[in-house]
């Protein structure tokens, strides 16, 4: 049986450098796929889609709520084409009941464990319209190594810099914030891969840099000192999400190739100056995650025009490496688009617009108009002096200083494109 995982093109950030990183959702996916399955792979962000395919199966991993129209237009293409298309990943769960009008399958939830029976269902032309595993997490042990080798590595690079390859250690989120879907999808429950299994995932890629896209580390203080430490060896540099603040587990990422994490700033409070600090004291560089168009959190007015400009000024003052701003949107599954449904906020559902660059919701103390035009202030101010560009350089710079350091730097641009090499001409696509 041969099968075609295509991810659809969703519209970039207007301030957003034009790269793109090789997906996780649909590599991790793969790797849930019984081993007799011919792969093959689309990611219509770097390649365009041959809807003449001759595949048995369309799957259709869609990640954002803002890729779920494209991904619909492609699944009617190809069901005009008489294929079989099948829904999944974690904003088909966001959007189950208007995808089943584009698939004739959706699959929520996890996929370890379960592919084998929806093939099968498959095979007997007995293929379920609905197959609901949400929220019923399957044994995290059965988590595999991703299928990185049906990802064309060559496409994924930025001026010719190879990006990061993105790993996860754990799934699941002990917090609940305001904003985010994760407890829903993931659930509550922080459920850590077994250790020696991220290892060896991890030195199964060549690339010495790598994001762990786990929603935060900072979950449990001895799983998070036991990652780290066996992962000193590798010597891999990494991004993250949080990082506990500790001393002994900032101490234990620095060593273990922590290069920078994305550090959601929410306030103007010393609690946030001396988290920023604390990383840097550790070699730590810290890109700033920051929600434009708040509602009063905590002592922290809602936001109107003033206080973003605070804000903004407040960030310039911290001296964080990178800012990463976004309207703040009401997601399908999050508390907040609980609430601001309840107060009648949500302006519309046109999914193509939540974006994070568009204000959706009826803001508190600002127009939607004037929350859009603050966003832009925020870029345009933050990166005045030092453009986007510029400071990535200086991301990749530290890197590359941390690799001639400790020798990786070498291993990387040689060892790796032989290794890669190898594994592409054994792909399957
Ligand atoms: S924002 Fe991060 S820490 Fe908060 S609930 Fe979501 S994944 Fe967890």
């Amino acid at each position: 049986m041969k099968v075609r995982i295509i991810y659809a093109k969703w519209p970039k950030l207007k301030y957003q450098p034009e790269f793109h990183l090789p997906p996780h959702g649909p590599v991790v996916f793969a790797s849930a796929l019984p081993d007799d399955v011919e792969i093959c792979f689309t990611d219509e962000h770097v390649t365009d889609i041959d809807f003449d395919d001759d595949a048995d199966i369309i799957f259709m991993s869609v990640m954002l709520t803002c890729q779920i129209p494209r991904a619909w237009e492609i699944a009617d293409e190809f069901r005009k084409r008489g294929k079989t298309v099948i829904f999944g990943g974690i904003a088909t769960q966001l959007h189950a009941d208007e995808t089943l009008q584009h698939g004739d399958s959706v699959f929520l939830g996890e996929a370890e464990g379960r592919m084998e029976g929806v093939l099968g269902d498959f095979r007997k032309g007995q293929l379920k319209k609905v197959y609901d595993y949400h929220a019923i997490f399957p044994d995290i042990n059965l988590v595999k190594t991703a299928r990185r080798d049906i990802l064309d590595r060559e496409l994924y690079n930025f001026r010719g810099i190879q990006m990061v390859d993105l790993v996860h250690a754990s799934r699941g989120c002990r917090f609940n914030c305001f904003p985010c879907c994760t407890p829903y999808l993931g659930g509550r429950q922080f459920r850590p891969r077994p250790i020696d299994k991220v290892l060896e995932e991890l030195e199964s890629i060549p690339n010495n840099r790598i994001f762990m896209v786990d929603n935060s580390l900072a979950q449990d203080d001895q799983w998070e000192k036991d990652l780290f430490r066996e992962m000193a060896p590798l010597k891999k540099k990494w991004i993250s999400h949080p990082i506990k603040d500790d001393p002994e587990i900032l101490d234990l990422a620095a060593k273990a190739g922590a290069w920078y994490v994305y550090q959601a700033v929410v306030d103007m409070s010393d609690h946030i100056r001396d988290r920023i600090k604390r990383y840097k004291d550790h070699g730590i560089l810290v890109e700033g995650t920051i929600i434009l168009g708040c509602d009063k959190i905590g002592k922290s007015p809602a936001h109107d025009e003033d206080e973003i400009k605070k804000l903004v000024d407040f960030l310039l003052e911290i001296d964080l490496d990178m800012a990463e701003f976004t309207i703040l949107t009401p997601f399908p599954g999050s508390n907040i688009r609980k609430q601001y449904q309840s107060e009648k906020r949500i302006l519309h559902n046109d999914w193509s617009k939540y974006t994070c660059d568009k204000a959706v919701f009826q803001p508190h103390m600002i127009t939607p108009e004037a929350l859009e035009k603050m966003y832009d202030y925020a870029w345009e101010t933050f990166y005045a002096e030092s453009s986007r560009e510029m400071r990535m350089a200086k991301l990749f710079l530290d890197v590359l200083k941390k690799e001639k350091k400790d020798g990786t730097h070498r291993r990387y641009d040689t060892r790796n494109k032989r290794k890669w090499g190898k594994r592409r001409s054994a792909a399957s696509s």
